[in-house]
């Protein structure tokens, strides 16, 4: 399983998405951290916390990191890739609009699904991002339907914290972002080949 050292996820990187939650798109990327302790393997359940009444997938094209990024151009952060990995940035939705930071709303224990291993040498320009719930198609787009395409958002965390190999970038969610609920399947899909498949379940302790 991928143990990133950190991850950091990118909002609001494609317009549809920032339309349906109701924001304009940043005219820089806005950038929050997740804790690696939240990360789970495809197959272990995303436990729903008592503390949210509105929990939300949002599929992802998830970028690990290969060499070390610091103050990095946009064709020195492609070359840093190590490969893609499906991811599903888990939110806490209605703890995400009381909080003034998403640290506990995007942090819980489970709430960062990424698939078994990065792919390398995929085409980042026409990646494609699929998520299902219950073998219903919720997500579809591309890396080109982006606001500020991969390398570029390499290239911008960079020049503000290294990016360590292992680490994970999480490159924001398409429209079409819905709730879950025990007994849900929740599935994505990143270029066809990786994918990160999870049960959901309420927090019994
Ligand atoms: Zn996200």
């Amino acid at each position: 399983m991928i143990r990133p050292g950190k991850i950091v996820c990118v909002g609001r990187n494609y317009r549809d998405h920032a339309r349906e939650m109701g924001n304009d798109v940043p005219v820089e990327p806005l950038i929050f951290l997740k804790p690696p302790s939240s990360v789970i393997a495809t197959g272990s359940p995303i436990v729903l916390p008592r503390a949210s009444n509105h929990v939300e997938f949002e599929g992802e094209i998830g970028v690990v990191i290969g060499t070390a990024l610091r103050r990095a151009t946009p064709e020195e952060a492609l070359a840093a890739i190590r490969g893609v990995v499906a991811m599903n940035d888990v939110t806490a939705r209605d703890l995400q609009r009381s909080d003034a930071q998403w640290t506990r709303a995007k942090g819980f224990d489970s709430f960062c699904p990424v698939a078994a291993a990065p792919v390398p040498d995929l085409d980042l320009d026409t990646l494609t991002i699929v998520t299902r719930v219950n073998d219903l198609e919720r997500q579809r787009a591309t890396a080109a339907d982006m606001v500020f395409p991969i390398h570029d958002l390499l290239a911008y965390i960079s020049r503000i914290m290294t990016l360590d190999p292992g680490d994970l970038v999480a490159t924001g969610t398409p429209a079409g972002v819905g709730p879950l609920v025990p007994g849900d399947v929740v599935e994505v899909i990143v270029g066809g080949v990786s994918r990160v498949t999870n049960p959901v379940i309420a927090d019994e302790e």
